[in-house]
């Protein structure tokens, strides 16, 4: 059963505060830099660290809308 709570399942989602932001990353999901200061997600696949990304929170929510885009076991290359 898919319960509703569940759409992070398969990934670690760690919020970031402004103050701890110490450079500027650029967001998978609307492709422009999260700016110095602005709190935002730290996302990665569950055991792989390596593949963490910076998201702005809304682009973060947004990317449930479209599963199809960053959807566990779609990785390629
Ligand atoms: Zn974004």
């Amino acid at each position: 059963m898919d319960g509703a709570g569940n759409a992070d399942e398969g990934w670690v989602v760690r919020p970031v505060t402004g103050a701890a932001t110490t450079k500027a990353y650029r967001c998978p999901g609307c492709d422009h830099l999260i700016e110095l200061g602005t709190p935002h997600r730290v996302v990665w696949p569950v055991g792989a660290l390596d593949d963490r990304r910076h998201w702005h929170t809304p682009c973060w929510a947004r990317r449930h809308a479209r599963p199809d885009r960053f959807r566990r076991g779609g990785r390629r290359g």
